[in-house]
């Protein structure tokens, strides 16, 4: 097992890397302590959390709205929670979300930690503090900074792990190793997803590094005035595009990565071999590149993006593979070329979602 600190300036996040769910018992009191968590996995570890109060919610991201904070907050009050409470979240980037900000806001904050179990949470969401929900399309419009006390990683929960959520996270995998990690993408070139689903010391190693990655661009950048932006890198149409045609995060991110490496590669000299690397490394990992999107509705949505300046946006571009960049780019130009590249989707032979 390995321990680790990430430190950020509110707090001090230790990291229990390769531990196991019995580790929990000894960091919280199970008296004081609730876990949230889903109905998916709430029944296929059932056993695993007896002895553990336990809120379950729906699954998936279209839950990942304020009633079901309500919910979770009446659910709190019948547990009699107090300020003593413990929230633990145990499953993916939405449960990491739903009890992270519930856990800030419930009387004021109390404490909370988390036991990511999809490689997306692990890699991602639950780590930088940043919890929320969405409000109807809205993705993660609402929400609070706050980190957790402490995370467990039980890579065990992986076998349970359904290979679309596997995909899923892969897609901010590969995001990392375009904005940061070019050794990292050679890694993930010369492998793929079935040999890491087969071999536990190569994905731990991986979680980990990329675990290491996220810590420290959001560590160097907490209030996201500069290098955090590089995260984002495939997400302002990812998330327009994602609660609109109800894509999975990771084929949203993985189309607006196409995306954004088409449009480095008209304004940033990003190569065109370059960005082909990038599009076949997303198919091999059999994530989509292409979708025919609305252009109005999604433009819509994208406006409410939170990445949004006065009439400039803070865009993600690759100036090679392993380098991100932010550019502001003007609202006019930036709707001009989602067009564009909007049109070299519609030409794709493949239909609608390129696989
Ligand atoms: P993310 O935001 O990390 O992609 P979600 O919280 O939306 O993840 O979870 C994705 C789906 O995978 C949900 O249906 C959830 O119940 C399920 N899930 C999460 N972790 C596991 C696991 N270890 N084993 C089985 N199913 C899981
Ligand atoms: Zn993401």
């Amino acid at each position: 097992m390995g321990k680790k600190q990430y430190k950020f300036s509110s707090k001090a996040v230790d990291c229990y890397f390769d531990a196991d769910f019995s580790l929990l018992e000894k960091l919280v009191s199970q008296e004081n302590a609730i876990i949230i968590t889903d109905d998916n996995i709430a029944s296929i570890y059932k056993e695993t959390f007896k002895g553990w109060k336990v809120i379950a919610i729906k699954p998936g991201e279209k839950n990942k709205q304020q009633s079901t904070v309500d919910h979770v907050i009446s659910e709190l009050i019948k547990l009699q929670a107090d300020r003593e409470t413990f929230i633990i979240g145990i499953g993916g980037g939405v449960i990491t979300d739903i009890a992270g900000y519930t856990a800030s806001v419930y009387m004021r904050g109390i404490k909370f930690a988390f036991l990511p179990t999809t490689i997306l949470a692990m890699v991602d969401a639950a780590i930088g503090g940043k919890n929320g929900v969405d409000v109807g399309v809205y993705k993660n419009l609402i929400g609070t900074i706050r980190h957790p006390e402490f995370l467990l990683y039980d890579y065990s929960f992986l076998k349970t792990l359904p290979k679309e959520e596997w995909i899923n996270g892969f897609a901010e995998i590969i995001k990392h190793a375009c904005i940061k990690d070019a050794a990292m993408f050679e890694l993930l070139a010369n492998n793929s997803i079935e040999e890491f689903q087969n071999s536990p010391a190569k994905v731990a190693e991986l979680i980990k590094r990329n675990a290491d990655i996220k810590y420290n661009v959001v560590s160097g950048d907490e209030f996201e005035t500069g290098e955090r932006k590089l995260l984002n890198f495939g997400h302002t149409l990812g998330h327009a595009i994602e609660n609109i045609y109800k894509l999975p995060h990771g084929s949203a991110i993985s189309i607006g990565m196409a995306a954004a490496c088409k449009i480095s590669e008209t304004i940033n000299d990003f190569s065109a071999t370059d960005g082909k690397r990038v599009i076949d490394l997303l198919k091999k990992y059999k994530l989509p590149v292409y979708l025919k999107f609305d252009k109005e509705k999604v433009w819509k949505v994208l406006l409410m993006d939170k990445k949004k300046a006065g009439d400039t946006m803070n865009f993600v571009l690759l100036n090679k593979i392993g380098e991100g960049i932010v550019k502001q780019i003007r609202l006019h130009q930036l709707k001009e070329l989602f067009n564009q590249v909007r049109k070299k989707f519609a030409k794709s032979p493949l239909g609608d979602l390129g696989v």
